[in-house]
Parts: structure tokens; sequence; C-alpha cells
């Protein structure tokens, strides 16, 4: 199981890994940022000591433009003074200020883009963010972690290759090496999708690598609802015969409902929350950060969001995972 927490703003990030570390995650997926990385691995030290445990550090990093990656941007001095804010209400992290003179919270975005086609006037941008693949290898001696998720998109396999081959020049032993895609967005076919993650498990097999494969549902709609959820599963269902060998992740669209649509007595490999993981903690989070505190130095808010956050993973962690054992080991 994989909690996001890319793209977060920093200080809550080290909060957010320890509540769900504390829940009993396998794995904390973050951004490629050593700040980030800094603050997760406080978190997950801290948990460590009080638990007993500690969840693998993954990394994310992208073979090209994705949507993880991005920020949203707008000039609010070219806002007309009488617009409602719609972007405002429709962002699910809270991250356009309410203040007319203000725009994009940067460090709270994390990419949804739904600010983006809510604006009437088309004034909100999208900021790549993406990590360069020649700063890859220096990056992973750098941040050291344990696991790696690779973005990958449909009609990417060239820059897959490049971006594999820079990962493994980094010479950083790795416990799992995670490869995201998915097909919204790109008119293809489940046996399409198929080609494109055999043809990854071609360039993997090279390196003795044996991926974890993430399917990305609709990405970035957790907090959506049961749509999505419906979607996200209904990909899993679709590709589990047809995918290459490792075990299979359900993302993209996860949320409390996932479960739910699951046939009785089966479970994918694991599953990625991101947005739906932030969105149930973060009252507590953005609290402690107006409160100026560590969530874990303020005793009912932290007791609060770990309650939130075991209605997501407790049924999960109930549920026998097939394949749990290849993902731990
Ligand atoms: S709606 Fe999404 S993309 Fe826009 S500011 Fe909020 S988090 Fe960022
Ligand atoms: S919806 Fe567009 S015009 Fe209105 S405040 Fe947001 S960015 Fe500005």
């Amino acid at each position: 199981m994989i909690c996001g927490a890319s793209n977060q703003d920093l200080p809550s990030i080290s909060d957010l890994c320890a509540i769900y570390a504390s829940v009993g995650v396998s794995c904390i997926d973050l951004a490629a940022d050593a700040a980030v990385v800094h603050a997760a691995r406080e978190a997950l030290d801290w948990v460590e000591e009080h638990k007993g445990f500690r969840p693998w550090l993954m990394i994310s990093l992208s073979d090209g433009k994705d949507a993880h990656f991005r920020k949203a941007w707008f000039d609010p001095k070219r806002c007309p003074s009488d617009c409602s804010r719609p972007c405002q209400r429709i962002c699910p992290a809270k991250a356009i200020s309410s203040n007319s003179s203000e725009g994009v919270i940067t460090n709270r975005c994390y990419g949804c883009g739904r600010c983006i086609s809510s604006c009437p006037f088309g004034l909100i941008n999208e900021q790549d963010r993406s990590i360069g693949l020649k700063d890859f290898a220096a990056l992973l001696q750098e941040l050291s972690p344990d696991a790696i998720e690779i973005h990958t998109a449909p009609g990417r396999l060239e820059e897959f290759q490049k971006a594999i081959a820079e990962i493994m020049s980094a010479n950083v032993p790795l416990k799992r090496l995670g490869v995201s895609c998915g097909l919204q967005g790109y008119g293809i076919t489940y046996k399409d999708l198929s080609k494109e993650l055999w043809s990854r498990y071609r360039c993997l097999n090279q390196y003795g690598q044996k991926p974890l494969w993430q399917l990305d549902g609709r990405r970035m709609s957790g907090d959506l609802g049961k749509g999505s959820a419906i979607f996200a599963v209904g990909l899993w269902k679709a590709m589990r015969d047809l995918s290459p060998p490792g075990p299979l992740q359900l993302a993209g669209g996860t949320n409390n409902y996932t479960i739910n649509y699951l046939p009785k007595g089966d479970a994918p490999a694991g599953v990625a929350f991101g947005g739906m993981a932030r969105k149930l903690v973060q009252p507590w989070l953005l609290e402690a950060q107006a409160r100026r505190i560590s969530l874990r130095d303020w005793p009912e808010g932290w007791q609060a969001a770990l309650e939130a956050a075991n209605t997501l993973v407790r049924p999960w962690l109930a549920r026998q995972f097939h394949e749990a054992s290849a993902i731990r080991n």
C-alpha cells in the first residue's frame, strides 16, 4: 500500500508521512526533492522509534511531461475584479488564496488541473516541474530511496528506456521499481496498454529489475467519489490477464469506495492513495500549521487525524493482498 505525498505543502509533509506510516502503509511515495525527502525521513524515523516499523520511502520520477509533476499558476492582476473565483472553490487542496491580490499557493498545489478548466477567462496555466533525465542519477545518489516509481505514458518507450538507463547508472540499490501508466486521454485500448507495459517489462528485464505495475486509472481524482473508484477497479480487472509479470497495483482515482467494488475474496497486489489520503487529514494539517506546531505535538488533532486516516487504510490492511509478500521482499 502506497500513500502519496508528492508536491505537498512542505511544512505538512512530515506530519502527513507520520500519520500514514503510523496507520500501517507499506510505502510512502514522494516528490523527488531533497527537502521533501528530508522531511519524510524525519517522520519515518519518528514512526520507527514509536511503532517499531518503517515503511519504504519511494520517490517519483517521470520519463516525460506528466500531470503528477505540474503546478498551476496565474497572475492575479489579470483577473477581473468581479470574478466569483470558481478556481478557488474547485481547488481540493485549498491552494488558491481567497485574497484577490494573490494567486496559487504553489506549495499546496498538487497539479490536479481542475482550476485550469474552471477559469472562464482561461487565465490559469500549468507549469511543468518534472526533473530532467540528466539529473536522475545525481538525485538518486543524493536521496538514496528504498524504491522508485517512474511515470510513463503510451508512446514513450524510447524516453522510458533512457530514463531507466539513467536510473541504473546511479547504481543505487532498489527494493522495487514501480512503473505507473494509464490510458486515460490517450485513446487507446486495454490491449494497447498491455503492449506498452510489456515493452517496459522487456526493458527492465535487461537490468534484472522486477517491476511493480501501477495502473493509473483517472489521474488525481480520488476525491471525486464513486465514479473514479469504479474506473480504477475496472482498469485493474481488465488488465490483470494482460499485464506482464509483477504485482499489479490500483491507483488514479482510488478512495474509500474502491474496496467495495473489488470482487469478493479478491484484491490487487496493492493500492496507492494520493489526493484522498491528503484530503482526509488536511483539516488537522492546516490547523497544526496555523498553530505553528507539529501535529504530533497536538494530541487531540493527532488522534483525530489518525482516525480519519484509518477509515481509508484499515479496510485494506484487513484484506488479503495478493502477492503482498512480493512487495515486502
Ligand atoms: S485545483 Fe489542482 S491544479 Fe489548481 S491550484 Fe488546486 S491543486 Fe493546484
Ligand atoms: S477563475 Fe480565473 S479570473 Fe477568476 S480568480 Fe480564478 S484565475 Fe482569476
